[in-house]
C-alpha cells in the first residue's frame, strides 16, 4: 500500500477498520509536537481528535500530506490558514454528533422541568421533600428554538414526542425545510415571549454573542427554561444569574460557558440551574460515527 495514515488521538476502532485496505496505519496516540513535526513528512492524512495540535510548523514539514482529519465537530486544534495554504484539505464530522447533542438537551430540559437533578441531590442527603419539587409537563408547552441548524432540528423532532409545540428563530431557514419540519418560523421578541422552553443552537459569532441579555429574559414567560448546549457567551451570564436569582425565570440548563471550566460561577449557588461540563456531544455512538465518517472521506480522496 503507498498511502499511510497516522492517527495521532485515539479514535473508535470502526474508523480504523475502514481504512485498513487502503492504507497502513500507523496509532501513536501519544506523540510530542517534536516527534510529530520530525516524522508528518512520511504521512499522506493524519487523524486528530483534540490533544493533538496541527500548528503551521506540523503543516510546514508535511512534504506529502493531502489530508488533516478532525474525528469530532470544531477544527480549533488544527491551522486551517497554513493547511489552505499548502492546498491540504482540512475534515471534519460536524453531522456525527446531532443527536447525541439533542439527547442531552432533552435531558437537561427534563432535568429542568422535573426538578431531577435536585431531587436526587436531596434524596442522597436522606431527605424526603416531595411537595419541594413540583414539577411542569412538557406536553401542550411551547419549545422555542434558536437556530435550526442539524441539531436544532433533531431537537424539534423529538419535542413532538413529548406532545410540545414548536416556534424556530433562525433568519436563515428556508421556507421548504421549516414546513418539511412542521415548525412556525418567528422572530425572536416573538419566540422569547410564547416559549416556556427555550434552546439554543446557533454558533457563536458576533452577531449571537449575548443574544440572550437582560432585556431577552426581562420578556420571557415566568416559568421560562433556557437551555444552552451551543457555545459559551451567547448567552450573558451575569444577566441570566440575575433572572435566576430573582426567579424571574424558572430555570436553565448549560454545557456551555463565556469561561470554561467555569471557576467559582455564581451560578453554582443556584437551585434552579443544571450545569454539565461541555458534554453534550461525549457518547460512544457520536464518537464512533465522528470516526467513520472522517475515515471514509480520507478512503474517497485517496480513491480519486
Ligand atoms: P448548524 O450549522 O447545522 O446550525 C446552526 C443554525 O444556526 C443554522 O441553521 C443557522 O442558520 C443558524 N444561525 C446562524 N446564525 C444565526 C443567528 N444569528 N440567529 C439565529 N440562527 C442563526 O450547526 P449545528 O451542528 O446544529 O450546531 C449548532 C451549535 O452547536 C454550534 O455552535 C456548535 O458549535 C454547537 N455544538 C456544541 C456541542 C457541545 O458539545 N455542546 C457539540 C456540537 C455542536
Amino acid at each position: 500500500m503507498d498511502k499511510k495514515v497516522l492517527i495521532a488521538d485515539q479514535i473508535n476502532e470502526k474508523g480504523i477498520d475502514e481504512l485498513k485496505d487502503v492504507a497502513e496505519i500507523v496509532s501513536n496516540f501519544t506523540i510530542s509536537k517534536e516527534e510529530l513535526v520530525k516524522e508528518i513528512a512520511d504521512y499522506d492524512a493524519i487523524i486528530v481528535r483534540s490533544r493533538t495540535k496541527v500548528t503551521r510548523e506540523v503543516i510546514e514539514a508535511a512534504d506529502k500530506l493531502k489530508i488533516i482529519a478532525r474525528a469530532g465537530v470544531g477544527v480549533d486544534n488544527v491551522d486551517v490558514q497554513a493547511a489552505t495554504e499548502r492546498g491540504i484539505m482540512v475534515i471534519n464530522a460536524p453531522e456525527s454528533t446531532s443527536i447525541t447533542v439533542a439527547e442531552h438537551t432533552m435531558g437537561l430540559i427534563l432535568s429542568l422541568s422535573r426538578k431531577i437533578s435536585i431531587a436526587d441531590s436531596s434524596v442522597k442527603d436522606g431527605k424526603w421533600e416531595k411537595s419541594r419539587f413540583m414539577g411542569i409537563e412538557l406536553n401542550g408547552k411551547t419549545l422555542g428554538v434558536i437556530g435550526m441548524g442539524r441539531i436544532g432540528s433533531q431537537v424539534v423532532t423529538r419535542s413532538k414526542a413529548f406532545g410540545m409545540e414548536t416556534v424556530v428563530y433562525d433568519p436563515y431557514i428556508t421556507e421548504k425545510s421549516a414546513s418539511e419540519l412542521g415548525v412556525t418560523v418567528v422572530d425572536l421578541e416573538t419566540l422569547l415571549k410564547e416559549s416556556d422552553v427555550m434552546t439554543i443552537h446557533v454558533p457563536l459569532t458576533p452577531e449571537t454573542k449575548h443574544l440572550i441579555s437582560k432585556p431577552q429574559f426581562e420578556i420571557m414567560k415566568e416559568n421560562a427554561i433556557i437551555i444552552n448546549c451551543a457555545r459559551g457567551g451567547i448567552i450573558n451570564e451575569e444577566d441570566l444569574y440575575e433572572a435566576l436569582s430573582n426567579n424571574r425565570i424558572r430555570g436553565a440548563g448549560l454545557d456551555v460557558y463565556e469561561v470554561e471550566p467555569p471557576e467559582n460561577s455564581p451560578l453554582f449557588t443556584l437551585d434552579n440551574v443544571v450545569l454539565t461540563p461541555h458534554i453534550a456531544a461525549s457518547t460512544s455512538e457520536a464518537q464512533r460515527d465522528a470516526a467513520i465518517i472522517v475515515a471514509n472521506e480520507i478512503k474517497k480522496v485517496f480513491q480519486g
